[in-house]
């Protein structure tokens, strides 16, 4: 016997069996996944997308017993080629979390939520929601989305919403992160078409990322970057040197939101320097010439004025765009965000339709999405637009979807629904009663974050349907409908790049969590109307009706037969219509040895991967015949003077609040991401404030020292982080930290809606 109880010294230090030995323990994992850890080895494998950002990486679902117990990247997947971030290789963690919705629950008469089971959740639900509509008249109930559940329940939402119960305002978040691009696009274009494809990022030679901090925001189109064999140039547009702007070759480090008068500046330079191609402006645009003569007044020393740059960068800038074979531009939130939004993305279009950086591989004025589905809350939520990218108020459009739903005309309504803003202001002047919330957290994003409980308490009925029970914005909820989340249902999701890419139900969702299809199922059958939507009766049979909808449209997606052909294809990117397929199954074939051709000539292995068993290329841009979607089929030059910021900095607030993602480890406001203990160690627990060690010194701030930021709107205690990477003037705060919107200016880009969450001017002091 010894002092440890019989062990001898030796198997004290070099235990061989027990608990975090049997952790460690590998075997071979089989399905072509190596080694894993022994306590992981699945017995099936299957495949689906990622559920957190746009960026829509493949991932291989590892299962045991038909349960998710791992999951690793797909290699083969054409989207991300094997490779993940954070968030991706925790995805399944959340799905395991104790504050999961786990039952219906409704408030009593003491102000307490009560667990109560779906029959009572949905009789409360209708009766309150139908008694507010005959009292208030069917504008007074309203819904809020999300891009983060699947197309199929976005529209079975969206359609049972205003086609069933007569509700006429719904919105989503996308309002928040994709609204600018949309209103953009359709205006510049004639229709919501991000016209690139991933392969892109690696086909260009210049490459252009405007208000887009790529590495942390979308680290898997970082690593397409990476690849790129041409050493492009790569020319980052942001105030801050982030990440990005730290592996660029040119950073244009502008003054805060003067990125509209930049563009500008750059357009007129071309022009003068006769760096555009006239051909192309000519046969394929309308409105050059008064584009042309309104951008003669962004002279190089104004803009440089303005913008805090020297006439030497915007040269600079301007003649590597000229220099490039294949430019490709990207924007993402810096622009959106802003409060000129809508014509600071036309005016990066502009830059790619004047230099002929359109519809060639390589090229492209590319808006990046943020979440995992808001391409198909753009296309078909049924919320600004009609199902399939249609018109409310276009009475051809009203019957076309009335036929294909085999609904009475009557039922869609001949009018816009209210913008977000406009619903909260609703809500605010009390003519909006009733709120229902789907998967999104108003209570935290929303950029005027202090009024949403006031706002709140002003409903007679605020519903919240989320996989999580505590939430900022459940804890004012009268009702709770707990809902299934990612890799607990079935249904598609479209990526940045247009890609329809297949979610499945992997797991099963705890207690009585209902999957949000399910949930409007239930909602049909006690509102009544059921029969209305007597053939959505399964993702994919609604994935058939949305490929009606989608005929003869931009979107149009006839072609794809249904979803073992998006699984077998890696995803499939919109459109491919139904001749469209034919024409490529002529055009590329596979003999009974596997071996592929095209028109009739072997093709090599690379190009080969490019290629499917289904023969659709997988990798397409849109445009390259130079055929836009307006009636001429010409793209428009669209343009307007520049506005200052809503809210100036002053000698009160002398300071640019710049806020933006903080890692690649963080998702918006957190609900998921904070439950993985992995990701948690990946980035800094409470809110943070970038400032510039000159400021700090000034302000007698020293590194870690707890600061106040406060605007006119309110104050934030937040960790000072001296860093040079933003400038002196300017300060930076991560998004995700719930006190970050007390500070945002509720300011609105005048044509798409879109909070401009990206400035304001606030204070700071040690606290
Ligand atoms: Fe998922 Fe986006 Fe990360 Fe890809 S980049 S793994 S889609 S979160």
């Amino acid at each position: 016997m010894n002092a440890a109880g019989g062990k001898s010294a030796n198997t004290m230090f070099r235990e061989f069996s027990g608990p975090l030995t049997r952790e460690l323990v590998q075997e071979p994992g089989d399905f072509g996944l190596g080694k894993v850890p022994a306590r992981l080895k699945p017995n099936a494998t299957t495949t689906m997308v990622c559920g957190f950002c746009s960026t829509g990486c493949g991932l291989n679902i590892h299962l045991k017993d038909g349960q998710a117990v791992n999951l690793t990247p797909r290699t083969e997947y054409p989207v991300n080629l094997g490779m993940a971030c954070p968030k991706g290789w925790e995805a399944l963690t959340p799905l395991a979390a104790p504050n999961r919705a786990i039952t219906p629950m409704v408030r009593d008469a003491s102000g307490r939520l009560q667990p109560v089971d779906w029959d009572h959740a949905m009789t409360e639900f209708t009766s309150r929601m139908k008694a507010i509509q005959a009292k208030h008249g069917t504008g007074s109930v309203a819904w809020l989305g999300t891009g983060q559940i699947c197309t199929e329940e976005l529209a079975f939402l969206g359609s049972l919403a205003k086609f069933g119960m007569g509700i006429r305002h719904g919105d989503g978040n996308t309002r928040q992160c994709m609204a600018t691009s949309v209103v953009a696009y359709k205006q510049s274009f004639g229709f919501d078409a991000p016209p690139y494809t991933y392969q892109d990022f690696e086909e260009s030679d210049v490459i252009v990322l405007i208000g887009s901090n790529l590495c942390i925001a979308h680290p898997i189109m970082w690593q397409r970057v990476l690849r790129n064999k041409n050493n492009p140039e790569i020319i980052v547009v942001d105030p801050r040197k982030t990440e990005t702007a730290m592996a660029a070759t040119q950073h244009v480090p502008l003054a805060p939101k003067s990125d509209l008068v930049l563009l500008y500046g750059i357009a007129n330079m071309l022009i003068q320097n006769g760096w555009i191609k006239r051909d192309y402006i000519d046969a394929h645009t309308t409105g050059f010439d008064e584009f042309a003569e309104f951008v003669r007044k962004f002279t190089p020393d104004t803009v440089a004025a303005q913008t805090g740059l020297t006439v030497g960068q915007l040269y600079r800038f301007a003649e590597t765009i000229h220099q490039g074979r294949a430019v490709s531009f990207w924007w993402t939130m810096g622009v959106n965000q802003g409060h000129e939004s809508t014509r600071t993305a036309q005016a990066i279009i502009n830059l790619s339709l004047m230099t002929g950086n359109i519809g060639r591989p390589g090229t492209g004025a590319n808006s990046i999405t943020g979440q995992c589905n808001a391409m198909g809350s753009r296309l078909f939520s049924n919320t600004t637009g009609l199902l399939g990218g249609r018109d409310f108020m276009n009475a051809a459009h009203r019957e076309q979807i009335a036929g294909i739903l085999d609904i009475p005309v009557e039922r869609i309504p001949q009018e816009n629904s209210l913008a977000y803003d406009q619903i909260m202001d609703g809500i605010e002047r009390g003519e909006i009663k009733a709120l229902w919330l789907v998967a999104t957290n108003t209570a935290h994003s929303w950029i005027n974050q202090n009024k949403v409980p006031e706002l709140f308490k002003k409903l007679e009925l605020l519903v919240v349907q989320d996989m999580f029970h505590d939430t900022e914005s459940s804890a004012h909820a009268d009702i709770i409908f707990p809902a299934a989340a990612w890799g607990e249902k079935n249904g598609t999701f479209i990526n940045s790049e247009r890609r329809f890419g297949l979610v499945k139900k992997v797991s099963v969702a705890p207690g009585q969590a209902l999957s949000d299809f399910n949930i409007l199922r239930l909602i049909a059958r006690y509102w009544g109307c059921e029969n209305l939507f007597k053939n959505w009766t399964s993702p994919e049979a609604v994935f058939q009706i949305l490929k009606k909808c989608s005929a003869g449209q931009p979107c149009d997606i006839t072609g794809i037969d249904g979803y073992e052909m998006l699984d077998a294809n890696g995803g499939i990117q919109w459109p491919l219509s139904s001749e469209e397929r034919k024409v490529f199954s002529k055009q590329y074939s596979v003999n009974s040895n596997g071996n592929r051709s095209e028109n009739g000539k072997a093709i090599g292995t690379v190009n080969c991967k490019l290629k499917t068993l289904n023969s659709i290329p997988n990798q397409r841009r849109l445009f390259e015949n130079g055929q836009f979607h307006h009636a001429d089929g010409k793209a428009k030059f669209i343009f307007e003077n520049p506005r200052a910021t809503p809210e100036m900095v002053d000698s009160h607030y002398p300071f640019h609040l710049l806020t933006g993602r903080g890692t690649s480890a963080q998702w918006h406001t957190q609900t998921r991401t904070r439950c993985s203990a992995v990701l948690r160690q990946l980035y800094p627990e409470s809110i943070y404030l970038e400032i510039h060690p000159d400021d700090a010194e000034q302000l007698g701030i020293g590194a870690n020292d707890s600061v106040k930021i406060s605007s006119r709107r309110g104050n934030v205690i937040a960790t000072a982080f001296l860093t040079p990477t933003v400038r002196p003037g300017q300060v930076f705060l991560p998004m995700h930290y719930e006190t970050a919107n007390r500070l945002t200016y509720p300011a609105f880009d005048s044509h798409s809606r879109q909070p401009s969450y990206k400035h304001c001017a606030v204070k700071v002091a040690r606290a």
